[in-house]
């Protein structure tokens, strides 16, 4: 038995399923985690002592890589002056003005702890802000674990076969309504079956939790439309697409306005924040301002703050990171595809920019359903083959791999020799 086994074994007994978010588990691959032990770069060690190139990144946050010098500094700076205070700072202040001069449309921002806190509190501003009660979400699209938002979920929720969660009351769903990504018609059948009831689209621009699947040309400016038309707002869930497409997020990577756009993941780089932000007057409505509550004991903490202002202005004042993270995706894909097409492995390599996708199914990929169609059984015996090698990817189908300017060339041509091992034995 290898330390990591020993020690999930007992974690079992006091964390449920020995993890504090599922997707960690091994379960939809029929393994047991390694427990990580210290990450550098695009390296991660496990306490058995085995070397990883990861391809998870954190889920998202470490655009950078992993352990990034000046964040880490930053973060031994601010935490020398208290972990918290419960009181106005100076840096929040300094990191709000920064993302408002960074992201397209962004007024004004609320800081809170999560992605899931993030989109729950949107969801609040923009019920409170058109007066109506209605979200349209998409099929297989993540936004938290929020009890309106379990609808449809895609991510860890997907990969355990649950389609709704249990212990969320009919009541609280009962006003999300579900659309199919990509496909214009579905929204707008949506809209006319709830006249006057919708308050929001939300959608993730590249949908990441699902695999990944890409907006196909029009889309997202085809949902500006019919939102525009029917009076409701369009909230973009950037949580990961955030400051990862582009500094601006996706707004910027395809020119289409969201009115609200919820951050997460590489905004606290590695820290547990989130935020919501755009539209002063939909921003306004927000307590004490305004008349939505909400509020949080450790927004803002001046920790976390100092973590992601450091990464997001290295992010503004290095352009480079994303032509790299960028055209390191496009590489990883094209070797990918390569590959496949010379093995006949039977895989649809998907994604844009740093974020892409192998799934196991030889079908184009735009939509829950097609996602659906992947051999789950091919992709954990791939899965397991890459980690004995290695290659730390994510332990499901349905999750996105991420790379950051960390990655070398080398370590994409190294997963692509294995993964061409893995389809020629
Ligand atoms: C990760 C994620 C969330 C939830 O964020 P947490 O910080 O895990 O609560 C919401 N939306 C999207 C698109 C995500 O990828």
């Amino acid at each position: 038995m290898t330390r990591s086994e020993q020690v999930f074994a007992e974690a079992q007994n006091y964390i449920p399923g020995g993890v504090n978010s599922p997707v960690r588990a091994f379960q939809s691959v029929g393994s047991t985690p390694r427990m990580i032990a210290r990450a550098d770069g695009a390296r991660m060690f496990d306490i058995d002592g085995r070397e990883y190139v990861d391809f998870v990144g954190s889920w998202g946050p470490m655009i950078l890589g992993h352990n990034h010098p000046a964040v880490r500094e930053a973060v031994v700076k601010a935490a020398a002056n208290g972990l918290s205070f419960g009181a106005a700072t100076e840096i929040e202040v300094e990191v709000a003005k920064l993302i408002c001069s960074m992201v397209p449309n962004v007024e004004m921002i609320r800081m809170v702890n999560s992605g899931t806190e993030a989109v729950m509190s949107a969801i609040r501003a923009a019920r409170g802000f058109t007066k109506r009660n209605r979200i349209i979400k998409f099929a297989g699209c993540y936004h938290g674990h929020s009890d309106a938002m379990l609808v449809k979920a895609g991510s860890g929720v997907m990969t355990s076969g649950i389609p709704d969660s249990a212990g969320v009351p009919a009541a609280c769903a009962a006003d999300t309504l579900t659309a199919v990504y990509n496909d214009l018609a579905s929204v707008e059948e949506l809209f006319s079956q709830n006249k006057d009831e919708v308050a929001a689209v939300i959608v993730e621009p590249v949908a990441a939790n699902m695999g990944v699947v890409e907006p196909a040309p029009g889309f997202l400016s085809g949902l500006r439309e019919l939102c525009d038309k029917n009076g409701a707002l369009l909230i973009f869930d950037e949580v990961i697409t955030g400051f990862r497409l582009a500094l601006g997020g996706a707004q910027e990577y395809y020119g289409v306005r969201a009115d609200l756009v919820t951050f997460g993941k590489i905004i606290g780089a590695g820290m547990p924040v989130g935020a919501y932000a755009g539209r002063r007057d939909v921003m306004s409505m927000i307590s004490p301002k305004g008349s939505v509550y909400q509020a949080g004991t450790l927004s803002g903490n001046p920790v976390a703050m100092a973590a992601g202002l450091t990464q997001l202005t290295i992010l503004k004042e290095t352009p480079a990171v994303y032509e790299k993270v960028n055209s390191l995706g496009d590489t990883f894909r094209a070797e990918m595809r390569k590959m496949a097409a010379e093995t006949g492995a039977p895989v649809t390599v998907t994604g844009v920019g740093s974020l892409s996708c192998v799934f196991f199914t030889p079908n184009p990929v735009k939509n829950y359903t097609d996602a659906k169609t992947s051999d789950t059984a091919l992709f954990a015996k791939y899965f397991l083959h890459m980690l004995d090698k290695g290659f730390y990817f994510a332990p499901s189908q349905f999750e996105a791999i991420f790379l950051s300017a960390a990655h070398t060339k080398e370590d994409l041509d190294a997963a692509v020799k294995t993964a061409r091992e893995f389809f020629t034995a």
